[in-house]
């Protein structure tokens, strides 16, 4: 699949736009048009419902997007929420020196998680050579202080067996050497409270959901009568001043996040861990996407942060590479700990039954909504041939589907257009559904499918003889009739899951 032609569908059919595309837009951000808000809204709710209302062990939070500042001490993200950037001096391009390298681990720094990054530039060969001798550098790596980064612009390592070579090339220019030493550069926007702009007015805006429920955890308990285990959802827009935004939507600067944090007994939390692994994985299969493009990739011991006992990512085979979809995380007691500790409030839960007090677990996982978006659209993208003609055709699950029907009548006279509008009127009132009256009925049926509308529905000369409409399918192209009085029964039906009729 051409991601060039998924992008450009987006834009000529309304799905997703460059943000103030008229001012010549801006880099990391975009809007989404009144097909892709109704695509995005339908995920979102689908999550919702299947995470929170039809659970009984699930309540729901939105919280503010600028939080009290100490929030984000607490959570390591204003001293280590950061990634290492470096400039080419040449053609002025920027970079994530960890995406041009392949090693990165976490330090312990005073019992702070800290990210330090550990990095090795290579192009070519020489990234084999890096790959290969990854294991040494990593022993070298453990002789490196809490803090430091590790950082040569070009020289060898003596402790490795055979010295190796470090060669720095500019990924877009490919001169050598004129890549800058690495920066850290932290990704949390700034902004302003009130209208002194000084140190003490300094406020972020949130780089995860996340924080606002670890922060609301005690509000909960207090107040809704959730006894443990019990988990809290949220769903929001999230901050993340990104070095490179790119491939689409799939790394911005402004993005949804659809995050759970679930809170159990410290002796079930591998049990928990373990169900939200599957669960949430078999949650992008139900809706689609290809068990073949999607993996759960479990990391390695040396990739979880310090306080995390098992991570795991759902990850799908988009068109630019592997990428992740979202995170599932046993983060143990480290974000409640921090909390209480730089809160000063009492964040432990007292279990009425057994008489014990403890600091829950927590299991978080977290979903981007932009994300999501973004692998069902390119798995629902497709082109085949109808009639010896091709076709493009969006094949949403009719959940996610931002159209559910489309009425049209197939000409503009015999009474078809007022039946038509009549469908129409008693299906709006049930589902999000479109009337088409103009043009051949062919190039109709194609907007739809490009739209992704799971149901076509026309009103013909036999709807005026006998009651019937045509009903179509988009992905077979099948058609079958219905009868007019029976329309809404029956869409609900198809967009339910029932299978369509067979062939005649
Ligand atoms: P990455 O390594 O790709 O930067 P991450 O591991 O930092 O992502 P998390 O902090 O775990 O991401 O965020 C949870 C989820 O939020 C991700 O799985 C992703 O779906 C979404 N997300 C994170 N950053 C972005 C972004 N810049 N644009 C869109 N979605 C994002």
């Amino acid at each position: 699949m051409d991601m060039d032609k998924l992008v450009s569908l987006c834009k000529r059919r309304g799905f997703i736009f460059p943000s103030s595309e008229i001012y010549g837009g801006l880099n990391g951000f975009w809007d989404y048009g009144p097909l892709g808000v109704e695509l995005k809204r339908n995920i979102k709710d689908a999550w919702w419902r299947d995470n929170v209302t039809l659970r009984d062990d699930m309540v729901g939070l939105d919280c503010s997007i600028i939080m009290n500042p100490k929030v984000w001490e607490a959570s390591g993200h204003v001293g280590g929420f950061s990634d290492p950037m470096v400039d080419c001096r040449k053609c002025n391009g920027r970079f994530r020196a960890d995406q041009l390298a392949f090693l990165r681990f976490d330090t312990v720094k005073e019992g702070e998680a800290v990210r330090t990054p550990v990095f090795f530039f290579g192009v070519g060969s020489s990234l084999e050579i890096y790959k290969q001798n990854a294991k040494r550098i990593d022993k070298l790596n453990d002789s490196v202080k809490p803090g430091e980064i590790m950082h040569r612009t070009e020289g060898t390592f003596a402790e490795a067996d055979e010295p190796v070579r470090i060669r720095f090339e500019c990924p877009t220019c490919n001169e050598v050497g004129t890549l800058t030493e690495p920066r850290n550069f932290n990704l949390m926007f700034e902004t302003n409270t009130g209208a002194v702009a000084d140190g003490s007015s300094k406020v972020y805006l949130r780089p995860e959901t996340a924080q606002g429920i670890f922060a609301n955890f005690k509000n909960v308990v207090d107040t809704s009568r959730m006894k443990i285990p019990f988990g809290i959802a949220q769903i929001g827009k999230s901050f993340r001043n990104e070095i490179n935004p790119r491939n689409f939507i799939f790394r911005s600067r402004e993005f949804e996040q659809m995050e759970i944090e679930f809170f159990c007994h410290p002796d079930q939390a591998a049990e928990w861990y373990a169900y939200w692994r599957k669960t949430r994985f078999q949650w992008y299969i139900d809706h689609g996407l290809q068990s073949d493009r999607l993996r759960l990739r479990d990391h390695d011991p040396d990739e979880l942060a310090f306080y995390s006992t098992a991570t795991a990512d759902i990850e799908y085979s988009f068109p630019f590479g592997v990428s992740e979809l979202e995170g599932i995380a046993h983060r143990g007691a480290y974000d409640l700990g921090q909390h209480q500790k730089f809160s000063g409030k009492d964040l432990t839960y007292f279990d009425e039954e057994k008489k014990e007090r403890y600091l829950p677990h927590v299991i978080e996982p977290s979903a981007g909504a932009d994300r999501a978006t973004l692998a069902f659209l390119c798995e629902a993208y497709q082109e085949d041939q109808v009639g010896g003609e091709t076709r493009t055709v969006l094949k949403f699950h009719p959940r996610f589907a931002p159209i559910k029907a489309a009425v049209f009548p197939l000409v503009k006279r015999d009474g078809m257009p007022e039946m038509a509008e009549k469908i129409y009127r008693d299906l709006k009132k049930h589902f999000n559904v479109f009337l088409d009256e103009k043009g051949a009925i062919g190039r109709r049926y194609r907007r739809q499918d490009e739209a992704g509308t799971p149901l076509g529905i026309t009103v013909d000369g036999q709807t005026i003889a006998d009651g019937t409409v045509t009903f179509r399918d988009r992905d077979t192209c099948r058609q079958w009739r219905v009868a007019s009085a029976g329309v809404v029964q029956a869409v609900r039906d198809l967009l339910e899951g029932q299978p369509i009729p067979a062939a005649e």
